[in-house]
């Protein structure tokens, strides 16, 4: 293919990718984004395969072959309620991606750059694999911590914003003995030296250092024991954010692996890879931005990590009686209100309860009631989770709405239903300055007459605080498998 035709395709596959970023930031266009998404992608890919870029087709078939099989087997099984920990294990690979293309570029000297060119490039080799590996371990707990492997509480070591100081000055010190050695011949022996009498070492295990690593190109220690501060700062990040800020960090990551992307669009000289990643990049940012005033945080807090901590005190204690009610009663309760509020959470998802929500509302609209749909922000495992499911059982957009929406509203509503959601409508947030997620908006849904809950018992939810709504004067809590339930309260509706 020509370099023009190349050029060309790739324009075209950047103009798709900003129709689907346009297309995705709006419900009722998300499924034609996701098209132009597709459509963008299988454009670059045909194009860069057949530029003169490509040296070897049998591994790109090969590589194209493998990848192509395990997303389409993940795609096929992946559950709704494991998209996010699927998103955050994807994120990890492009920073593993951009950590790889970094060293290859580095040991290729194939390039014969010189001057200046040649530190541009080793400033984009250096950034690229230290982007890459903060969002490759970073990646790898949000993994572990929204699959449950790992704990949702934050790891809060003492003097952690010191450590956190310390390994960026280290990764800028480094940098700039990377640039240095690489220029200068004979920078390792010079370093080994200086460890030995910062460190006192003795002069056997410098000389050990000396001789199985000398050999080594010039830049390779720096750049290798920079690789591992930035694996130690990504993992430290995300072991510091408490359960309820998760949400931040999956934006944040989802930023962070578009700005490795763009590093290794500057690495391959490649402009498609460096406008992708910008988007993703910057649309990841904003949508970090978003996420933190949902959850009334502080951008630069939330990425120097431990948030999600209460202010030291002990959050307070839940003591009340529950008022349980039965399926029988909450039918009578939605029989006789005119005006519905039902708030999905992530009990929602688990339970795949969202058809049936449906079936109950087009039942209930078509006996003349009002009956709407508050979302909030960061319900859910994921940005946009309760939208992608109630888009999913084909819930009318217009009566889906935004907590700002309603939540001025609540003297209106008669009954509200909270679907597997907790942490979401906890009044805490609101009252007490100890709590993990103290600051953070919620809906108000006992504001309004009466509200049922629905789940299977008086757990907590993903920030592991107590809720009490659950002992609240005008709460009733309906306990079950929220899709076994909705389907009984289906049926005695139905009579
Ligand atoms: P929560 O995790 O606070 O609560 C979910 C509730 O659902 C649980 O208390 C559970 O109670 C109930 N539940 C689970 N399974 C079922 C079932 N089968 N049937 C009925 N109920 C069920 O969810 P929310 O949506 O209220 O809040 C989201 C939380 O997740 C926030 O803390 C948010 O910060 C965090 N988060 C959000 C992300 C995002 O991007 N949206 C990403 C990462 C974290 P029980 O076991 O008693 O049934």
């Amino acid at each position: 293919m020509s370099h023009g035709l190349v050029t060309m395709s790739y324009i075209v596959a950047m103009i798709l990718f900003i129709l689907s970023l346009s297309g995705l930031s709006n419900q009722e266009t998300a499924r034609k984004g996701n098209y132009y998404g597709m459509l963008g992608m299988a454009i670059a890919i045909v194009a860069t395969a057949l530029s003169a870029l490509v040296s070897s087709y049998e591994i790109l078939i090969i590589a194209l072959l493998i990848g192509g099989l395990i997303g389409t087997k993940a795609a096929l099984t992946v559950e709704m309620t494991q998209m996010p920990e699927l998103v955050a294990i994807m994120h990890s690979l492009v920073g593993v991606a951009a950590v790889l293309v970094g060293y290859a570029n580095f040991m290729d000297d194939s390039a014969g750059l010189e001057g200046v060119e040649k530190t541009i490039h080793e400033v984009e080799i250096y950034v690229g694999i230290l982007i890459g590996a903060i969002t490759f371990s970073g990646s790898v707990i949000a993994f572990g911590k929204l699959s449950g492997r790992l704990g949702g509480k934050p790891l809060l070591l003492p003097n952690r914003h010191f450590l956190n100081l310390g390994l960026l000055i280290s990764a800028i010190l480094l940098g700039h003995y990377f640039l240095n050695s690489t220029e200068t011949s004979g920078i390792f022996p010079k370093l080994i030296t200086q460890l030995e009498s910062t460190f006192n070492l003795s002069h056997e295990t410098s000389s050990w250092f000396l001789n199985h690593f000398e050999a080594l190109k010039n830049g390779t220690f720096p750049l290798f024991l920079m690789t591992i501060v930035a694996l130690v700062f990504g993992i430290h990040m995300v072991m510091a954010i408490g359960g309820a800020d998760m949400p931040v960090v999956v934006s944040m990551l989802n930023s962070y692996s578009g700005w490795a992307a763009a590093a290794t669009g500057f690495m391959l000289s490649n402009d498609l890879l460096i406008v992708t990643g910008a988007l993703v990049g910057s649309s990841g940012a904003i949508l970090s931005y978003i996420m933190c005033r949902a959850m009334n945080r502080h951008f630069l807090s939330v990425i120097a990590g431990g948030f999600g901590t209460s202010s030291g005190g002990k959050a307070a204690e839940i003591v009340g009686d529950v008022q349980s009610i039965t399926v029988e009663e909450t039918a009578q309760l939605l029989l006789s209100a005119k005006n519905i509020m039902i708030i999905p959470g992530y009990g929602m998802a688990v339970a795949q309860a969202q058809h049936t929500v449906y079936e109950m509302t087009k039942l209930l609209r078509g006996k003349g009631k009002k009956v709407g749909f508050g979302i909030h922000p960061v319900a859910g495992r994921m940005p946009g989770h309760m939208n992608v499911l109630l888009a999913e059982a084909k819930v009318p957009y217009d009566i889906v709405y935004e907590m700002d929406e309603i939540n001025d509203d609540w003297g209106e509503v008669d009954v509200s239903i909270v679907i597997g959601a907790n942490d979401i409508v906890n009044p805490s947030a609101l009252t007490d300055p100890n709590s993990p997620i103290a600051g953070m908006p919620v809906i108000e849904c006992w504001k309004g007459e009466t509200t049922i809950v629905m789940k299977r018992s008086m757990a907590s939810g993903y920030a592991g605080v107590g809720n009490p709504l659950f002992v609240m004067e005008n709460t009733r809590m309906l306990f079950g498998d929220a899709n076994a339930t909705l389907q009984a309260v289906l049926k005695a509706l139905n009579g």
